[in-house]
Formats: structure tokens, C-alpha cells, sequence
């Protein structure tokens, strides 16, 4: 996956070799390298600020509610007393700004291996972290995600990985051994989630996030996002919980809790919950 900004003013991304997606740069806000990627910060009338990371766009102002809310809201409503939440990766501050929405959450840990990604964000994309990073629940730790749910003795009753594709250091957020201790990490009802790839250019992915969900935890599903920059389908997000019990909770249940929030949402609702779940007979098929 390479992306190339042309001279044209355009942003190419290529999000499978046989396919690329192209975004007008009106003004590059920031580009510069860390130590572990390629940083962009550019401008797009119809997305607005748009930030790619090796060439891969993650996320922009304009749909990323979009991907955020899914990630937050349908673990932590499906559980339904969540008090604990890790988010591995997820420099941007998005899925922590939703997850900091329930007044019942304690404590979000946010585990990032570059605290570049935070900073520029901070600086460039307000709007995402929109203050979550001065919450007094918020815990930000600059860590690489595999060691600190490998080493952590907390525990936690939702974990988002909210993980670039699977190159450079988010290879191993997508192995079995990752997995493996994201459930020693759970709480008993505990939940993890996690992007997995656009259903039909990176079906691959998609499918072998869900086999190794399936053979880690005793309910594992694919659910779906529809974001419109993330290109040529839907957006998978992995599924994996300790118990059955989250998954099969009544969507009158799951409304009760959302409504006795008065959380603001411009794309879950208690619809959609029950909806992601059901996924066109292409995609159950990957799931054999
Ligand atoms: N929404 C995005 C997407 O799927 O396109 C993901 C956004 S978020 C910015 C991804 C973050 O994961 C990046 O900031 C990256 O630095 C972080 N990351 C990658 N590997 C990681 C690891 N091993 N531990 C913690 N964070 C990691």
C-alpha cells in the first residue's frame, strides 16, 4: 500500500494493487516523517482535513464520525455497565472522544506507539480528540500496544483497536498472540474490537481477523461501517467477547441505555446496531 501526492494536487492512495483512491490536496498542512511512519495533514473541500499515515488515509473531519461512534458505541451499549476501556492505537483522539460520551466509563487508556500521530492530531485535528485528551478519566500511554496488553495487570471491560492496516508496527495487533492477551485482559463479559479491513479490497484481512477472533473467543462476528473515505465497500470491525451475553442483548435493551445516555450521535443509533450485524451473503461467506 503506497500512496503518491501528484503534482496535479492530488492524493493517490492505493488500497489494493489493483485499485487506488484520489483526494484533491488542496494545502498540505503538515507532512513530515516520524520514527515509525509517514505523516500527512492536507486539506479536502468535501472531507475537509484529511490524515494518512504511510500513505493511507485514516481518517477526516468530515465522515470520521462515522467509524468512531461504530467502535465506541456498539461494544459499550451491547455490554451495558462498562466501566474500564483501553484503546490500542487511536492517536487521533476520535474513538477516545465517543468512548468519554458515556458518563459511566471510569477510566480510557489509550496506548499509542507514536505520540507524533497525538500531537499533530492535537494541533491540526482538534475537532477529533475535541478535549478528550484533558479528561481527567483519560489515561495516554506511549507505548507499543502488543507489550502493554502483554504486561498490563488491569483489567478492562471493552478494548478498541483502533490500529492502522496491518504493516510496520500494527503487524502484530492482527496476530493470534495479541488476541490471546487482549482476552486475558477482559473483564468476564469483556468485549474487544477492532478494524479489520475494507470487506472487498482487503477481504483477506477481514477473514483472518474473523478465523482468529472465532478460535480466541467464545463469540466472535464481523460488524459493519459504511465510511466513506475508507474506499470500495464496507469497512469491517472485528468482534470478539468472552461471553454470548453481549451480543444477544435485546435491541430494546440496547435503546434504553442509549436513550438514558442523551448521547449525541450522527450515525449509530439503536438501528443500525442491530443492523451491522447482518452483513450481505459475500461476506458471510469469508466467514467459512
Ligand atoms: N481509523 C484508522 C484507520 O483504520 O484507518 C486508524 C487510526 S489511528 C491514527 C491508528 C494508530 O495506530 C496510529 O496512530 C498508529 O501509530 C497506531 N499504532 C500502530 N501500531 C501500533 C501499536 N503496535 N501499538 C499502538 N499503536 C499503534
Amino acid at each position: 500500500m503506497t500512496s503518491v501526492a501528484d503534482d496535479g494536487g492530488w492524493f493517490t492512495e492505493t488500497i489494493h494493487e489493483d485499485c487506488q483512491q484520489r483526494l484533491r490536496n488542496t494545502r498540505t498542512l503538515f507532512e513530515s516523517r516520524t520514527s515509525l511512519q509517514h505523516i500527512i495533514i492536507f486539506e479536502n473541500p468535501l472531507f475537509g482535513r484529511v490524515l494518512a499515515l504511510d500513505g493511507i488515509v485514516q481518517t477526516t473531519e468530515r465522515d470520521e464520525y462515522c467509524y468512531h461512534e461504530m467502535l465506541a458505541h456498539v461494544p459499550i451499549l451491547a455490554h451495558g455497565s462498562v466501566r474500564d476501556v483501553a484503546i490500542i492505537g487511536g492517536g487521533d483522539g476520535g474513538a477516545l472522544r465517543e468512548v468519554l460520551k458515556h458518563d459511566a466509563v471510569r477510566t480510557a487508556t489509550l496506548v499509542e506507539i507514536d505520540d507524533r500521530v497525538v500531537d499533530i492530531c492535537r494541533e491540526y485535528l482538534p475537532g477529533l480528540s475535541d478535549g478528550a485528551f484533558d479528561d481527567p478519566r483519560t489515561e495516554l500511554v506511549i507505548a507499543d500496544g502488543i507489550r502493554f496488553v502483554a504486561e498490563t495487570e488491569r483489567r478492562f471491560d471493552i478494548i478498541i483497536i483502533d490500529s492502522t492496516d496491518p504493516v510496520g508496527p500494527a503487524v502484530e495487533l492482527f496476530s493470534d498472540g495479541f488476541y490471546r492477551d487482549c482476552r486475558r485482559i477482559l473483564t468476564e463479559d469483556g468485549i474487544v474490537v477492532c478494524q479489520s479491513g475494507n470487506i472487498f479490497p482487503q477481504r483477506a484481512e477481514a477473514c483472518d481477523t474473523y478465523r482468529r477472533l472465532r478460535d480466541i473467543f467464545v463469540d466472535a462476528s464481523l460488524y459493519v461501517v459504511d465510511v466513506p473515505t475508507y474506499g470500495f465497500g464496507y469497512m469491517t470491525l472485528g468482534w470478539g467477547a468472552n461471553s454470548a451475553r453481549a451480543r444477544s442483548t435485546p435491541i430494546e435493551t440496547v435503546r434504553t441505555r442509549f436513550e438514558a445516555t442523551s448521547i449525541g450521535t450522527r450515525y449509530y443509533h439503536p438501528g443500525i446496531h442491530r443492523a451491522c450485524f447482518e452483513v450481505p451473503v459475500y461476506m458471510e461467506e469469508l466467514k467459512n
